[in-house]
Protein backbone atom coordinates (compact mmCIF):
# COMPACT_ATOMS: atom_id res chain seq x y z
CA UNK A 1 0.00 0.00 0.00
CA UNK A 2 1.35 3.37 -0.49
CA UNK A 3 1.99 5.07 1.98
CA UNK A 4 -0.07 8.11 3.56
CA UNK A 5 -3.10 7.24 1.00
CA UNK A 6 -6.30 7.66 2.26
CA UNK A 7 -8.72 5.38 0.56
CA UNK A 8 -12.63 6.51 0.59
CA UNK A 9 -14.18 2.93 0.54
CA UNK A 10 -17.69 2.26 -0.40
CA UNK A 11 -19.68 -0.97 0.95
CA UNK A 12 -22.65 -2.25 0.78
CA UNK A 13 -25.94 -1.06 1.11
CA UNK A 14 -27.72 -4.31 2.78
CA UNK A 15 -26.58 -7.10 0.22
CA UNK A 16 -22.94 -8.08 0.98
CA UNK A 17 -22.46 -9.23 -2.57
CA UNK A 18 -22.14 -5.73 -3.27
CA UNK A 19 -18.40 -5.60 -1.97
CA UNK A 20 -16.23 -4.81 -4.74
CA UNK A 21 -12.97 -7.07 -5.06
CA UNK A 22 -10.78 -3.63 -5.16
CA UNK A 23 -12.72 -2.89 -1.83
CA UNK A 24 -11.45 -5.93 -0.02
CA UNK A 25 -7.81 -5.75 -1.12
CA UNK A 26 -7.87 -1.97 -0.19
CA UNK A 27 -9.69 -3.07 3.39
CA UNK A 28 -7.12 -6.32 4.01
CA UNK A 29 -3.97 -4.05 2.81
CA UNK A 30 -4.22 -0.61 4.60
CA UNK A 31 -2.68 -0.37 8.39
CA UNK A 32 -6.23 1.27 9.69
CA UNK A 33 -9.78 1.01 9.30
CA UNK A 34 -11.51 4.47 9.88
CA UNK A 35 -15.02 3.86 10.20
CA UNK A 36 -17.78 4.85 11.88
CA UNK A 37 -19.08 2.66 14.35
CA UNK A 38 -16.48 -0.43 15.11
CA UNK A 39 -19.23 -3.02 15.54
CA UNK A 40 -20.88 -2.69 12.54
CA UNK A 41 -17.82 -2.16 10.38
CA UNK A 42 -16.01 -4.91 12.43
CA UNK A 43 -18.82 -7.52 11.27
CA UNK A 44 -18.24 -6.74 7.73
CA UNK A 45 -14.31 -7.01 8.07
CA UNK A 46 -14.99 -10.22 9.84
CA UNK A 47 -17.62 -11.55 7.29
CA UNK A 48 -14.75 -11.29 4.21
CA UNK A 49 -12.20 -12.06 7.36
CA UNK A 50 -10.17 -9.03 7.43
CA UNK A 51 -8.70 -8.13 10.83
CA UNK A 52 -7.54 -4.86 9.94
CA UNK A 53 -7.02 -2.66 13.12
CA UNK A 54 -10.79 0.07 13.11
CA UNK A 55 -10.48 3.76 14.84
CA UNK A 56 -14.03 5.20 15.18
CA UNK A 57 -14.76 8.23 13.51
CA UNK A 58 -18.26 9.71 13.95
CA UNK A 59 -20.31 12.78 13.88
CA UNK A 60 -19.11 13.76 17.10
CA UNK A 61 -15.59 13.14 17.05
CA UNK A 62 -14.55 13.90 13.32
CA UNK A 63 -12.88 17.13 13.48
CA UNK A 64 -10.73 15.75 16.55
CA UNK A 65 -9.97 12.44 14.18
CA UNK A 66 -9.70 14.27 10.95
CA UNK A 67 -6.23 16.32 12.88
CA UNK A 68 -5.48 12.73 14.25
CA UNK A 69 -6.05 10.85 11.00
CA UNK A 70 -4.13 13.98 8.71
CA UNK A 71 -1.28 13.30 11.27
CA UNK A 72 -1.05 9.33 10.85
CA UNK A 73 -1.33 9.82 7.23
CA UNK A 74 1.73 11.95 7.32
CA UNK A 75 3.68 9.98 9.15
CA UNK A 76 3.26 7.19 6.58
CA UNK A 77 0.55 4.84 7.38
CA UNK A 78 -2.11 4.23 4.90
CA UNK A 79 -5.81 4.22 6.29
CA UNK A 80 -9.05 3.26 4.60
CA UNK A 81 -12.54 5.81 5.59
CA UNK A 82 -15.46 3.52 5.66
CA UNK A 83 -19.44 4.22 6.73
CA UNK A 84 -22.19 2.13 8.25
CA UNK A 85 -23.04 1.96 4.42
CA UNK A 86 -22.37 3.06 1.30
CA UNK A 87 -20.51 5.64 0.07
CA UNK A 88 -18.51 8.07 2.87
CA UNK A 89 -19.29 11.65 2.95
CA UNK A 90 -22.65 11.24 1.31
CA UNK A 91 -24.76 11.93 3.97
CA UNK A 92 -22.37 10.65 6.56
CA UNK A 93 -19.00 11.36 8.18
CA UNK A 94 -16.09 11.71 6.42
CA UNK A 95 -16.12 15.37 4.82
CA UNK A 96 -13.48 16.60 7.29
CA UNK A 97 -11.19 13.47 6.95
CA UNK A 98 -11.03 14.23 3.93
CA UNK A 99 -10.72 18.17 3.62
CA UNK A 100 -7.91 17.54 6.52
CA UNK A 101 -6.29 14.93 4.15
CA UNK A 102 -6.07 16.77 1.19
CA UNK A 103 -5.38 20.45 2.87
CA UNK A 104 -2.01 18.29 4.65
CA UNK A 105 -1.10 17.53 0.65
CA UNK A 106 -2.08 14.15 0.78
CA UNK A 107 -3.33 11.34 -1.59
CA UNK A 108 -7.11 10.89 -1.21
CA UNK A 109 -8.01 7.80 -3.10
CA UNK A 110 -11.81 6.57 -3.64
CA UNK A 111 -13.01 3.18 -4.01
CA UNK A 112 -16.32 3.66 -5.70
CA UNK A 113 -19.15 1.11 -5.51
CA UNK A 114 -22.83 1.10 -3.56
CA UNK A 115 -24.65 4.43 -3.27
CA UNK A 116 -28.11 4.66 -2.47
CA UNK A 117 -28.35 7.76 -4.49
CA UNK A 118 -26.98 6.13 -8.01
CA UNK A 119 -28.66 2.90 -6.96
CA UNK A 120 -32.10 3.99 -6.74
CA UNK A 121 -31.85 6.38 -9.67
CA UNK A 122 -30.63 4.18 -11.84
CA UNK A 123 -33.46 1.62 -11.23
CA UNK A 124 -36.38 4.63 -11.09
CA UNK A 125 -37.08 5.11 -14.31
CA UNK A 126 -36.51 8.64 -14.04
CA UNK A 127 -34.62 11.38 -16.08
CA UNK A 128 -31.16 10.57 -14.94
CA UNK A 129 -28.75 12.73 -17.50
CA UNK A 130 -28.95 15.34 -14.73
CA UNK A 131 -30.00 15.39 -11.17
CA UNK A 132 -29.61 17.06 -8.07
CA UNK A 133 -29.00 15.33 -4.67
CA UNK A 134 -31.05 17.01 -1.50
CA UNK A 135 -29.71 14.81 0.92
CA UNK A 136 -32.11 15.17 3.88
CA UNK A 137 -34.08 17.76 4.02
CA UNK A 138 -34.97 19.55 7.72
CA UNK A 139 -37.10 17.70 9.87
CA UNK A 140 -39.48 20.64 11.28
CA UNK A 141 -42.42 21.16 8.93
CA UNK A 142 -42.02 24.67 7.98
CA UNK A 143 -38.37 24.49 7.28
CA UNK A 144 -39.05 21.22 5.03
CA UNK A 145 -41.76 23.16 2.97
CA UNK A 146 -39.18 25.82 2.85
CA UNK A 147 -36.42 23.55 1.73
CA UNK A 148 -39.25 21.75 -0.80
CA UNK A 149 -40.07 25.20 -2.52
CA UNK A 150 -36.32 26.14 -3.01
CA UNK A 151 -36.48 23.14 -5.48
CA UNK A 152 -38.72 24.18 -7.02
CA UNK A 153 -37.48 26.25 -9.60
CA UNK A 154 -34.92 22.79 -10.56
CA UNK A 155 -35.63 21.35 -13.54
CA UNK A 156 -33.98 18.14 -13.03
CA UNK A 157 -34.64 15.11 -10.77
CA UNK A 158 -34.92 15.49 -7.47
CA UNK A 159 -33.06 13.04 -5.28
CA UNK A 160 -33.76 12.58 -1.09
CA UNK A 161 -33.08 10.72 1.83
CA UNK A 162 -35.81 10.15 4.52
CA UNK A 163 -36.38 8.80 7.07
CA UNK A 164 -39.25 5.96 7.43
CA UNK A 165 -41.10 7.94 10.48
CA UNK A 166 -41.71 10.97 8.16
CA UNK A 167 -42.33 10.07 4.62
CA UNK A 168 -45.72 10.39 4.78
CA UNK A 169 -45.67 13.76 6.32
CA UNK A 170 -43.10 14.42 3.39
CA UNK A 171 -44.82 13.09 0.53
CA UNK A 172 -47.91 15.85 2.02
CA UNK A 173 -45.58 18.28 2.06
CA UNK A 174 -44.55 17.41 -1.84
CA UNK A 175 -48.37 16.64 -2.97
CA UNK A 176 -48.62 20.33 -1.38
CA UNK A 177 -45.57 22.36 -3.36
CA UNK A 178 -44.89 20.13 -6.05
CA UNK A 179 -48.15 19.23 -7.22
CA UNK A 180 -48.65 16.31 -9.88
CA UNK A 181 -45.01 15.47 -10.19
CA UNK A 182 -43.54 11.73 -11.15
CA UNK A 183 -42.38 10.41 -7.65
CA UNK A 184 -40.35 7.21 -7.16
CA UNK A 185 -39.82 5.99 -3.55
CA UNK A 186 -36.91 3.30 -3.12
CA UNK A 187 -37.15 1.41 -0.22
CA UNK A 188 -34.52 -1.41 0.84
CA UNK A 189 -32.68 -1.06 -1.99
CA UNK A 190 -30.39 -4.20 -2.39
CA UNK A 191 -31.94 -5.95 0.35
CA UNK A 192 -34.63 -8.74 0.88
CA UNK A 193 -37.21 -6.30 1.14
CA UNK A 194 -36.40 -4.39 -1.65
CA UNK A 195 -39.61 -2.36 -3.38
CA UNK A 196 -39.79 0.65 -5.50
CA UNK A 197 -43.04 2.61 -5.55
CA UNK A 198 -44.26 5.54 -8.32
CA UNK A 199 -46.42 7.58 -8.84
CA UNK A 200 -47.69 11.37 -7.66
CA UNK A 201 -46.82 12.48 -4.22
CA UNK A 202 -50.69 12.06 -3.32
CA UNK A 203 -50.89 8.84 -4.82
CA UNK A 204 -47.91 7.18 -2.50
CA UNK A 205 -49.19 8.86 0.59
CA UNK A 206 -52.21 7.26 0.60
CA UNK A 207 -50.92 3.79 -0.07
CA UNK A 208 -48.23 4.15 3.05
CA UNK A 209 -50.87 5.95 5.15
CA UNK A 210 -52.62 2.58 4.51
CA UNK A 211 -49.83 0.55 5.94
CA UNK A 212 -49.65 -0.26 9.81
CA UNK A 213 -46.11 0.63 9.55
CA UNK A 214 -43.51 2.05 7.08
CA UNK A 215 -40.30 0.55 7.94
CA UNK A 216 -36.28 0.75 6.40
CA UNK A 217 -34.39 3.22 4.42
CA UNK A 218 -35.67 5.42 2.01
CA UNK A 219 -34.50 7.28 -1.15
CA UNK A 220 -37.45 9.58 -2.93
CA UNK A 221 -37.02 10.58 -6.25
CA UNK A 222 -39.03 13.72 -7.85
CA UNK A 223 -39.16 14.20 -11.40
CA UNK A 224 -38.79 17.18 -13.15
CA UNK A 225 -41.89 19.51 -14.03
CA UNK A 226 -43.06 19.04 -17.08
CA UNK A 227 -43.98 22.29 -17.59
CA UNK A 228 -47.97 21.98 -18.03
CA UNK A 229 -48.24 20.82 -13.99
CA UNK A 230 -46.62 24.13 -12.49
CA UNK A 231 -46.42 27.55 -14.06
CA UNK A 232 -43.68 29.47 -14.07
CA UNK A 233 -44.81 32.76 -13.76
CA UNK A 234 -47.35 32.40 -10.72
CA UNK A 235 -48.53 35.43 -8.99
CA UNK A 236 -48.04 35.92 -5.69
CA UNK A 237 -51.18 36.39 -4.25
CA UNK A 238 -52.38 32.99 -6.34
CA UNK A 239 -49.84 30.76 -5.13
CA UNK A 240 -50.18 31.87 -1.56
CA UNK A 241 -53.79 31.24 -2.09
CA UNK A 242 -52.90 27.88 -3.45
CA UNK A 243 -50.68 27.13 -0.78
CA UNK A 244 -53.39 27.90 2.00
CA UNK A 245 -56.34 25.57 0.31
CA UNK A 246 -53.68 22.32 0.68
CA UNK A 247 -53.33 23.61 4.41
CA UNK A 248 -50.51 25.65 4.84
CA UNK A 249 -51.11 28.53 7.73
CA UNK A 250 -50.55 32.00 5.85
CA UNK A 251 -46.84 32.62 6.98
CA UNK A 252 -45.77 29.39 5.82
CA UNK A 253 -47.42 29.97 2.74
CA UNK A 254 -46.45 33.41 2.10
CA UNK A 255 -42.70 32.75 3.01
CA UNK A 256 -42.77 29.77 0.02
CA UNK A 257 -44.59 31.96 -2.48
CA UNK A 258 -42.01 34.69 -2.05
CA UNK A 259 -38.88 32.35 -2.30
CA UNK A 260 -40.44 30.71 -5.76
CA UNK A 261 -40.99 34.35 -7.46
CA UNK A 262 -38.24 35.21 -6.40
CA UNK A 263 -38.39 38.17 -3.92
CA UNK A 264 -38.09 38.64 -0.22
CA UNK A 265 -40.55 37.38 2.72
CA UNK A 266 -41.15 41.82 3.35
CA UNK A 267 -42.04 42.56 -0.21
CA UNK A 268 -44.06 39.42 -0.42
CA UNK A 269 -46.24 41.02 2.96
CA UNK A 270 -46.36 44.46 1.59
CA UNK A 271 -47.05 43.51 -1.90
CA UNK A 272 -50.52 41.52 -0.38
CA UNK A 273 -51.04 44.13 1.50
CA UNK A 274 -51.82 47.02 -0.96
CA UNK A 275 -53.61 44.54 -3.03
CA UNK A 276 -55.22 44.00 -0.09
CA UNK A 277 -56.13 48.06 0.83
CA UNK A 278 -56.46 48.19 -2.86
N1 LIG B 1 -23.60 7.21 2.59
C1 LIG B 1 -24.80 6.47 2.33
C2 LIG B 1 -24.93 6.21 0.84
O1 LIG B 1 -23.92 6.15 0.16
O2 LIG B 1 -26.04 6.06 0.35
C3 LIG B 1 -26.03 7.17 2.92
C4 LIG B 1 -25.97 7.30 4.40
S1 LIG B 1 -27.33 8.13 5.10
C5 LIG B 1 -26.88 8.27 6.79
C6 LIG B 1 -28.55 6.91 5.24
C7 LIG B 1 -29.73 7.15 4.31
O3 LIG B 1 -29.40 6.70 3.01
C8 LIG B 1 -30.99 6.39 4.68
O4 LIG B 1 -31.75 7.09 5.65
C9 LIG B 1 -31.71 6.31 3.36
O5 LIG B 1 -32.34 7.54 3.07
C10 LIG B 1 -30.52 6.11 2.39
N2 LIG B 1 -30.25 4.67 2.24
C11 LIG B 1 -29.18 3.99 2.71
N3 LIG B 1 -29.29 2.69 2.37
C12 LIG B 1 -30.45 2.55 1.69
C13 LIG B 1 -31.12 1.45 1.10
N4 LIG B 1 -30.63 0.22 1.16
N5 LIG B 1 -32.30 1.69 0.48
C14 LIG B 1 -32.82 2.93 0.42
N6 LIG B 1 -32.22 3.99 0.96
C15 LIG B 1 -31.06 3.81 1.59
Amino acid sequence: MPAGTLYVVSTPLGNLEDITFRALRVLREVDTVACEDTRRTGLLLQHFNIETPMVACHEHNESRRAREIAARLQAGESMALVSDAGTPTISDPGYRIVRSALDAGLRVVPVPGPCAVTAALAASGLPTDAFLFRGFLPRRRAKRRAAIGDLRGASVTLVLYEAPHRIVDTLADIDAILPGRKVVLAREVTKVHEEFLSGTAAELRRELAGRPAVRGEIVLLIGPADGSQERSDVSLRARVEELESAGLGRMDAIKIAAREVGIGKRAAYSSLEREHRH
